[in-house]
């Protein structure tokens, strides 16, 4: 049996697949050790390096004249993500959150504050955060209270952010903030935020997996007009059309991850023998993993079904978006479970990589909308499909 099968590419153009077996190659080879060597639980500068050397950062931002485009089409950003994750899941991770820390600059910042920070972006030289999370305001964002006081033609912002991954270790953040209050999600406003500006602090926060992230905190914190990031209280509007884009593309690390465990449990499946035969040839072996292939496939389908409506213009996107994320995540789960069972204690053993997957797998239920948040969108599509509500 081969996880490899073409005909599971066959909707894929030649380039599209070359860019998936790229990215899993490169992964494997190459970034692996780098990942490897960095720091656990702390953003890795190598691999950011190494990511700009191979130009990944270069499929996220293109330079316009002397202004930048965030130019990555959502099935390329799918594609690289299966692809890293299927191979390094940091470097999966460290690729992500560039994107994802960047993309409201990208989409919605002043000309100037683009030349600013995207270079050292592009170039590999920090990282950015994606700072929408708070203590009191995870899954429902209209409850956000990181204070924007107005201050000249500027704002002074003072409060906490938690779970952002690349926290504290980022150069520049976008950050949400509440400029009216009692507005929910109507008075939120979207800044970006160097991390060295005065009043602003933070700390890492360890997880059960190797993924950086921390909590940051402002005191006071200077803003000035150019670095508000669209309008005054639209914030809420940049970070969904933030979301629109990158939650298929959740779904994309979670099919890499399941391949990479779908790999482990062929390989294992293959050599290992018991009572005289290799394990492939008990039905409850085989069987295991084909109905988990057919649901990874499934999976991986609807996460490019998501990437081509958002290329393709489709709007609202929400609904695709969501039935991918939810359940490429879940199966994800699945599959990596099933691969443990497959290997016995070695697949649990520290330092293995299924052990390895078993920690990453688990977040992605959790952030840019947990699971049950998914299933909100899916079904105000259903029963209220003709209201604002069904986004
Ligand atoms: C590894 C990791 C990285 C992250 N990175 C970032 C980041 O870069 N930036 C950022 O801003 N945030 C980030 N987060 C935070 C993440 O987005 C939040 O954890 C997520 O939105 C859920 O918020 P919460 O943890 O406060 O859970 P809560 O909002 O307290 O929800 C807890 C649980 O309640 C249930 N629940 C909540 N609402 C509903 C509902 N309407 N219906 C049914 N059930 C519901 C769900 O099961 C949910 O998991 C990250 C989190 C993790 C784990």
């Amino acid at each position: 049996m081969s996880v490899d099968l073409p005909v599971l590419d066959a909707h894929l153009s030649d380039a599209e697949r070359e860019l998936l077996q790229d990215c899993h190659r490169l992964a494997e080879e190459t970034l692996t050790p780098i990942a490897e060597a960095g720091p656990e639980g702390r953003v890795n500068t190598d691999l950011l390096s190494a990511l700009a050397e191979h130009d990944l950062f270069g499929r996220l931002f293109a330079a316009d004249g002397d202004d930048w485009r965030g130019d990555v089409s959502a099935i390329d950003l799918c594609l690289i993500r299966e692809g890293l994750a299927r191979g390094c899941t940091e470097a999966e991770t460290a690729f992500a959150v560039q994107g994802l820390g960047s993309f409201p600059l990208l989409q919605s910042g002043t000309p100037a504050a683009r030349r600013r920070w995207v270079p050292g972006l592009d170039r590999g030289e920090y990282a950015a955060g994606f700072a929408l999370s708070e203590p009191q305001a995870g899954s429902d964002v209209s409850a956000l209270d990181l204070r924007a006081e107005a201050d000249g033609d500027g704002f002074r912002l003072t409060g906490e952010k938690v779970w952002i991954s690349n926290a504290p270790d980022a150069g520049v953040y976008t950050v949400f903030a509440r400029t009216t209050p009692g507005a929910g999600a109507r008075g939120l406003t979207a800044f970006v935020v160097p991390a060295d500006s005065p009043g602003l602090r933070g700390e890492p926060l360890e997880l059960v997996a190797p993924h950086p992230v921390g909590r940051l905190i402002f005191e006071d914190v200077p803003v000035a007009a150019d670095q508000i990031l669209g309008e005054v209280d639209r914030g809420f509007a940049v970070a969904m059309r933030t979301l629109d884009l990158f939650r298929p593309s959740v779904g994309a690390f979670a099919v890499g991850m399941a391949r990479a465990a779908l790999d482990e449990a062929v390989r294992y499946a293959n050599e290992r023998h018991a009572f005289g035969r290799p394990l492939r040839e008990f039905q409850a072996v085989s069987h295991r993993h084909a109905d988990i292939a057919a649901r990874v496939q499934g999976a991986r389908l609807l996460v490019h079904h998501a990437a081509r409506a958002y290329d393709a213009g489709v709007r609202p996107v929400a609904q695709a978006a969501a039935m991918a994320k939810l359940v490429a995540t879940e199966v994800a789960q699945e599959a990596v479970d099933a691969a443990i069972q497959t290997l016995g204690a070695r697949g649990l053993q520290r330092g293995h990589r299924l052990e390895h997957l078993y920690r990453e797998v688990r977040a992605p239920r959790i952030y840019e909308g947990a699971s049950e948040i998914q299933r909100e969108i899916i079904a105000r599509g259903l029963f209220a499909p003709d209201t604002k509500d069904a986004r």
